[in-house]
């Protein structure tokens, strides 16, 4: 049967029909029709965390890790030195672009179960005062914990630090407010909770160190700086940009204003995972994380402890039934993850709940229950 099946990953998403449509026609990079809607998406882009006054947004080509490093490479003299706050996969991503980069990277460990704790940020740069930046992810995808940005930002404006935030997974969704939250960048991209397709980042710089950036990029591509002076001057991308994508991006914003902006979208997502949760109990499954540091956005449950499992088996089955899940990505226990983003509610939750209970069925496995 070919029906286009529901994404339940973090990304790319499930998107609607007036998005994927935006995208059946061509635009010539230098026309002015289609600076008109760069223009348009930067200025949306800036309103959702009501930045125009403190920020400007530069997109960039490329996926989501791509405008992470080039925030790292912008923001952060050579000489620099970063402290990545790591409670999963996607700070330890950030670590490595970073060292990668020959910036001088110091990571602080956390549990991948919990949140980072702004106490021990604020005793580690009490400790090391070479450290000149501080990397936080938002919403730590690997798990799904929602990390405590509010505290983290108050410590590093305290203490005078840079802070670059990797909000991809939260942007759109949970709220972020740049009158009352100080960071110097902010990071996220098209194909997340805005619902575009994936082709391009944006990063949210703070105006009064842009100037200040100039010549920190030992890249010419991952130049934000350069991104950025480019764009103002000639209200085009300074590289071939992914038109179509724009254009998708475009329209998953209108839709997203139409909507009800962020708070309709944390509403329905909050819908979403509260219908994902109830079912897979139903089923026995066990989620990872206390309800108490889960964020909306996506959920890691735990393996069910039957000795027919195998995730790859159980992929296969599911997608059968029409839902694509997201494999587990953390280091010691075995774990799958369920999307609740996307253009879905909680219908296509429910169905997905279905497409889980036939799965394990398939499979000759009676519950959920994990092992532990
Ligand atoms: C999706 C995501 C990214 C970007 O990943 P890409 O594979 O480059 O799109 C980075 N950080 C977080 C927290 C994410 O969820």
């Amino acid at each position: 049967m070919d029906r286009e099946r529901i994404l339940l990953t973090p990304g790319p998403l499930t998107t609607t029909l007036r998005t994927k449509l935006a995208m059946l026609r061509d635009w010539g990079s230098w026309d002015g029709d289609f600076n008109v809607v760069t223009a348009r998406v930067r200025k949306s882009l800036l309103k959702v965390i009501h930045g125009e006054d403190s920020h400007v947004v530069v997109p960039l080509q490329g996926s989501g890790t791509f405008s992470v490093e080039a925030a790292v490479a912008t923001l952060v003299p050579r000489d620099g030195h970063v402290l990545v706050l790591d409670n999963g996969a996607y700070c330890k991503r950030a670590a490595k672009l970073t060292g990668l980069m020959g910036r001088e990277c110091t990571v602080l460990a956390f549990d991948e179960s919990q949140p980072v704790d702004a106490k021990a940020l604020d005793a580690q740069l009490a400790a090391d005062a070479g450290i000149t930046h501080v990397v936080l992810v938002h919403c730590e995808t690997g798990a799904g914990v929602l990390n405590p940005l509010q505290e983290v930002a108050q410590v590093c404006e305290r203490r005078g630090k840079g802070l670059i935030v990797d909000a991809m997974s939260s942007f759109g969704a949970l709220p972020i407010d740049a009158r009352e939250v100080r960071f110097d960048a902010l990071v996220a991209a098209s194909g997340k909770c805005l619902e575009g397709v994936p082709g391009m980042g944006f990063v949210f710089l703070r105006k009064a160190i842009v100037e200040g950036c100039a010549g920190n990029s030992q890249s010419l591509a991952m130049d934000l700086h350069d991104q950025h002076v480019y764009m103002e001057r000639t209200g085009q991308w300074r590289f071939t940009p992914p038109t179509h994508v724009v254009v998708a991006l475009a329209e998953a914003i209108a839709q997203f204003e139409e909507e009800g902006g962020q708070p309709a979208r944390l509403a329905r997502y909050t819908g979403n995972y509260r219908t994902l949760i109830d079912g897979m109990s139903r089923l026995g499954f066990m989620p990872f994380l206390d309800p108490r540091v889960q964020a909306p956005i996506i959920v890691t449950f735990h393996a069910p402890g039957d000795a027919r499992y195998d995730f790859k088996t159980f992929y296969g089955f599911a997608r059968e039934h029409g839902f694509i899940l997201y494999p587990g990505k953390l280091t010691q226990v075995e774990t799958f993850r369920v999307g609740c983003i996307g253009a879905i509610g909680r219908h296509e939750i429910e169905q997905a709940v279905h497409a889980v209970e036939l799965a394990l069925q398939d499979m000759g496995i009676a519950s959920g229950e994990p092992a532990i």
